[in-house]
């Protein structure tokens, strides 16, 4: 989710921002249980599946537990391997688990696992606060075109760590896991598991290639799908007074994907956090609810169980047959309640001074650290990048980048930028044609500490500006912003970095 470099941030707005008609069944009600077999919750499940408790079998059981977001636990026999562990609550600085949890360190510490499998380098899935938990003779499996990271993970102490290729089967016990092409290969890759006769696709956060729809239609129907439930706006809150409101309807190729499976269960997968309590982040990055997920799929795939698998919950499998089964004792639920998302797009938007006056001060030290970014560093770093893709600079453009203390107060810096070419310029502050807002201890966080782009609150353009720089803007993508560009265009691992530089210190 968040996200390291801006070419790769620009291909997943490629590929997120999905058109999305509404469709005409959402006022549709919800059938009772086994009737479409819809389950509300996990008693619902419970009861709807009880016979098969008592049905005791020789077929291998399988148990699969949420860890968090797309952290899960899966338990065959004597194996145990974990996909994408997070035990951090917040975790990617303002990710905060929902509903909140509290992780057993000494028990995940004891955790004596085969393998741990990791999707893509985002901060939100291969964290190093998380692996630093982990019994360091496990052996790693990431997915991840950087041999950077790879290195990252072996210099935390971790001495078996291999790199996944996509269709290239791993035998662990009786599991066999294929990592499968997704729709940005360069960024991350979904699994498909194996464990006796069940196949489950564990998608993590990607977005499926075509080219694998025929083996989704091959192995249909799967016996489980962990299905990504959420379009992020990650991109509109970055410019939230042009950015239109999101659909609250799944994406029609998602149903679509489904359906080529016809899973018998689904649980929607990843996300699962929310933002500090006063963010304004709450009501507009999740536009779908767990509800809305329920609905349409009860809709369109009838016979298709979904089931929310929150913190710690578990599933078993004997044989074929799903079943609720006893929680993690090492993930607590802090409350066991059936939380969702509620989407506001009307919402007032918090200006940059009042968030800024969340946080705390920067020291003496840190602030002459920012500023001298500001009035030099950032001069250096510009000319090095080239210039943008939609020409909007070449002509020659003013930018303003207002950068706000702990007070609310703001210090401007502004620049002529003409194509890859930038000049500070001093004196009365005249109008902007591009404006950045950010606070102090963000900007801070972002060029000494690897804070990713998703949680800095900053702001483009948020000034409403002469019709003709309007219908410039409209052509110009949000991630061409010259600050975002500055800190994070090529940068790999930043947040990683930093955290290993803690855990070492
Ligand atoms: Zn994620």
């Amino acid at each position: 989710m968040s996200l390291i470099s801006v070419l790769a941030m620009l291909v997943i707005l490629k590929a997120r921002v999905p058109t999305v008609r509404r469709s005409a069944n959402m006022g549709e009600e919800r059938k009772p249980c086994c009737a479409n077999t819809f389950h509300e919750n996990f008693s619902d499940l419970a009861a709807c599946h009880a016979p098969s408790i008592l049905v005791r079998s020789q077929r291998l059981t399988l148990q699969i537990s949420r860890i968090l977001h797309a952290g899960y636990f899966f338990k065959t026999g004597d194996t145990q391997i974990i996909f994408d562990p997070i035990f951090e609550s917040p975790f990617s600085r303002n990710c905060f688990a929902y509903p909140e949890v509290r992780f057993n360190e000494t028990r995940i510490r004891s955790l004596k696992l085969d393998a741990v499998f990791i999707s893509h380098f985002h901060d939100d899935h291969c964290s190093m606060e998380s692996l630093n938990w982990i019994d360091r003779d496990t052996p790693i499996y990431l997915y991840c075109e950087f041999e950077e990271l790879r290195e990252l993970v072996q210099s935390l102490g971790f001495r078996n760590v291999q790199s996944l290729q996509v269709d290239q089967e791993v035998m662990i016990g009786n599991f066999k896991i294929t990592p499968l092409l997704a729709l940005d290969p360069e960024i991350d890759t979904l699994f498909h598991v194996r464990v006796g006769e069940l196949n489950i696709l564990n998608v993590v956060d990607s977005w499926l290639d075509p080219s694998i729809f025929d083996r989704l239609k091959q192995f249909a129907p799967w016996d489980l799908v962990l299905w990504p439930f959420q379009t992020m706006r990650e991109l509109a809150v970055l410019d939230p007074r042009r950015a239109e409101p999101a659909p609250e309807n799944l994406p029609p190729e998602w149903l679509d994907q489904l359906a080529l499976m016809r899973p018998r269960l689904v649980i929607p997968s990843s996300c699962q956090f929310v933002h500090e309590a006063w963010s304004w982040y709450n009501h507009a990055l999740f536009p779908i609810t767990y509800r809305q997920f329920e609905i349409e799929l009860a809709v369109r795939l009838p016979e298709t169980q979904v089931l929310r698998l929150d913190p710690s919950k578990t599933v078993f499998f004997e044989g074929r047959e799903p079943r609720v089964g006893v929680a993690l004792d090492w993930v607590k639920l802090v409350e066991d309640t059936l939380v969702d998302y509620d989407y506001r797009p009307g919402q007032e938007i918090p200006s940059t001074s009042s968030i800024a006056q969340r946080f705390p001060d920067l020291t003496k030290q840190q602030r002459d650290a920012v500023r001298a970014y500001c009035e030099a560093g950032i001069l250096k770093r510009y000319a090095e990048l080239g210039p943008t893709n939609s020409g909007y600079f070449d002509p020659g453009r003013i930018w303003t980048l207002a950068v706000y203390d702990s007070n609310g107060i703001a210090t401007h810096f502004q620049y002529r930028l003409q194509a890859d070419e930038i000049k500070r310029l001093h004196g009365e502050i005249v109008r902007p044609e591009w404006m950045t807002e950010i606070l102090a201890v963000k900007l801070y966080a972002a060029l000494f500490e690897g804070e990713a782009l998703s949680s800095i609150y900053l702001r483009v353009n948020d000034f409403s500006g002469a019709p003709e720089i309007e219908d410039a803007l409209r052509s110009v993508d949000v991630l061409e912003d010259p600050l975002i560009r500055c800190l994070y265009e090529g940068s790999v691992a930043s947040y990683q970095k930093a955290q290993l530089k803690r855990i070492l210190r």
